[in-house]
């Protein structure tokens, strides 16, 4: 700041000329005016009204000027002051309301883009497929069972009334972990599990009847993987143990079952006899096609390829429980009958969805089990 002068005369002040605050207030203007966006208008601003800028400069000048020069000098800095003021404040606006407008147009929500960019997966049919059989015993009081794949050969075979000789026994059948070991006494080895049945045993060594449950689970046999073997495969199998069961409540369950699965009247199962050593009498379950509800057979004008015209559809073995399974696990025979039913998932997949080779199953190519949806 100039000393104060008594002799100063605004006009011969070099800061308080007329052409130079004109100067001053035109350059501000222009500066704010090129500004292109709100961070360089603060510069600016800074540069051009700020405490240290040029105008404000002058306006300390006005104070070391003599009292008869102060009032002209300070009206022109005053209006210059002004009128930058009034133009940064302008551009203030512009600036605003353009960066506004840029990020309307850049943050807007595109609701047309895809979602799913990145590919959720999807889960394995056979899984999803097992929930759903779950959930159709659950909903009929039944609970859920699991139990060791890694299992005891006894729990495997001698509980379920499989003979020592039973050919299912083999090496050649049944992967085993451990051999029974003769010397030490122990005969029972230790096998994957060749079916979910051992779970069921399990099942009622551990709950007093009534028993319900449902058994879903991977089961293992030594066969090669080829389009309708794989070693390891799914079963489901369902135990009911209570008082006065009779084949009668095992057929309603199966009809209940086919028609919560394949949907619809007409839906159907029928019995055929057979042998299981754990159920005593057994039989094979058919269940009526779903595609042509059996209207192909006898009628060629009408093929049907998922039942080779046949009408039904071989879906598993159930029977009643054989009474020896029930004293080997704990269940009075004179008090208590139980029914059983199980089959493989695998069969079930291919004969619901068209699945032709079962590898396809195993390969874990998402592309298989993406078609199949992500049923929860
Ligand atoms: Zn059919």
């Amino acid at each position: 700041m100039s000393a104060p002068n008594k002799s100063y005369d605004p006009v011969e002040v070099e800061a308080l000329k007329p052409a130079e605050i004109e100067r001053m207030r035109d350059e501000a203007v222009a500066a704010f005016a090129a500004a292109g966006d709100l961070e360089a208008l603060a510069h600016a601003k800074t540069a051009h009204a700020g405490g240290t800028s040029p105008l404000s400069l002058a306006n300390r000048e006005i104070g070391a000027l003599p009292p008869q020069a102060k009032a002209e000098a300070g009206k022109r800095v005053g209006q210059a002051r002004g009128a930058v003021n009034k133009a940064l404040a302008a551009r203030q606006v512009e600036l605003e309301a353009e960066r506004d407008t840029r990020v309307l147009v850049e943050e807007a929500v595109d609701v047309t883009l895809p979602y799913d960019r990145v590919p959720a997966g999807a889960r394995h049919p056979l899984t999803t497929l097992m929930e759903r059989i779950a959930d159709i015993f659950t909903a009929m009081g039944y609970a859920v069972a699991d139990g060791p794949e890694v299992e005891a050969e006894w729990y495997n075979f001698d509980a379920l009334n499989f003979v020592p000789d039973h050919p299912a026994r083999q090496m050649q059948d049944t992967f085993f972990v451990q051999g029974p070991d003769g010397t030490s006494g122990d005969e029972s080895g230790v096998v994957l599990r060749t079916h979910t049945s051992p779970v069921q045993a399990r099942a009622m060594l551990d709950r007093e009847p009534p028993v319900y449950v449902i058994c879903p689970g991977r089961v293992y046999r030594t066969d090669e993987l080829d389009a309708t073997h794989t070693p390891v495969f799914h079963q489901v199998e369902l135990l009911a143990v209570d008082e006065g069961l009779t084949m009668a409540d095992l057929k309603g369950t199966l009809d209940h079952m086919v028609q919560e699965l394949f949907g619809g009247e007409g839906m159907k199962t029928r019995l055929r006899p057979n042998f299981f050593p754990f159920t005593e009498p057994s039989a094979e379950m058919d269940m009526v096609c779903y595609v042509c509800r059996g209207e192909s057979v006898g009628n060629p004008d009408r093929p049907c390829r998922t039942c080779g015209s046949e009408g039904w559809i071989e879906l598993g073995g159930c029977g009643m429980v054989n009474p020896k399974v029930l004293v080997a696990c704990g269940v009075d025979p004179e008090k208590y009958s139980g029914f059983a039913f199980g089959f493989g998932i695998e069969r079930m997949l291919m004969f619901r969805h068209n699945v032709e080779d079962m590898r396809d199953m195993v390969e874990g190519d998402v592309r298989f089990t993406r078609p199949f949806g992500m049923e929860i």
